[in-house]
């Protein structure tokens, strides 16, 4: 298998950023407006060498980075029809990446996973819209259940360096994100705190306002209901992290499904 990273690349314009809302894991084989825009924005921003995933389904004590050859395919969900679980996506990982981006990070320890993980629904549900083909190699990154937002923020900013050299860097979780309060009969319902959360958190995103997000649990209640658990909302921060002074920010999948979901995405690019 050659591995197209190289550590060594000459600088490069800055790859865009994504952090996609992921939703339902039926979207991974299911065509609808969510998938369209996830395969459109494939088609239409630089093609990476590398993927850099930071997936709300991969959370652990410390930070690990999948470091095996052949990641597999993990269906770690439950009561889904059997084709969900047929799904493989074959897409090689990049135990040289792993190892270099672990010797960059200076402020936590990161651990190599060679027999673990491999691929989150959260991770492939998207990407294999986004890349189809599965050509491009992935590695994911999990979430420190046990640090604060602020400290995921900063610890993103040690990835900014892998945006000039190649690499995607795409968090997968969602904004408001609350499974107790879905509404099953209406996929088109809209909590009124889903849509106050929902325009409060695109405001601060459009407008540059980090720390508002970082702080999110000192906000209106609104927040509380739409983020009652972090890790669905941590990996927003991982993308806002590696955002820069000349990036230009929109949102695509804006929309709130099902209540008490939002499927909202953003898209950090240079101008
Ligand atoms: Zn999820």
């Amino acid at each position: 298998m050659t591995q197209t990273f190289k550590n060594s690349l000459t600088p490069s314009p800055l790859m865009p950023v994504l952090f996609v809302g992921h939703g339902n894991p039926m979207n991974a084989i299911e065509q609808n407006e969510f998938t369209q825009t996830w395969q459109i924005l494939g088609e239409s921003i630089p093609r990476p060498q590398a993927i850099l995933c930071i997936s709300a389904h991969w959370e652990t004590r410390g930070t690990s980075l999948t470091a095996m050859p052949f990641p597999k395919t993990i269906h770690d969900f439950g009561g889904f029809p059997e084709q969900l679980y047929q799904v493989n996506y074959p897409a090689p990982g990049n135990p040289e990446l792993a190892n270099s981006l672990k010797k960059q990070i200076n402020s936590t320890e990161i651990k190599l996973d060679t027999t673990d993980w491999g691929f989150d629904h959260g991770a492939w549900s998207v990407i294999k819209h986004i890349y189809p083909k599965a050509d491009i190699p992935m590695i994911q990154m999990s979430i420190d259940h046990y640090q604060s937002p602020e400290y995921h923020y900063q610890l993103a900013k040690e990835l900014l360096y892998l945006r000039s050299r190649g690499v995607l860097i795409v968090g997968s979780g969602n904004i408001v994100h609350n499974l107790r309060e879905l509404n099953w009969r209406d996929e088109n319902a809209k909590h009124a705190w889903a849509i106050e959360a929902q325009e409060k958190v695109n405001q601060a995103i459009l407008d540059g306002n980090h720390q508002l997000l970082i702080d999110y649990k000192k906000q209106a209640s609104a927040f509380q209901m739409a983020i009652p658990t972090p890790e669905h909302f941590i990996p927003l921060l991982y993308a806002l992290g590696v955002q820069t002074k000349t990036d230009r920010v929109s949102l695509f999948n804006d929309k709130i499904f099902m209540g008490s979901l939002s499927m909202t995405g953003v898209l950090i690019a240079e101008k």
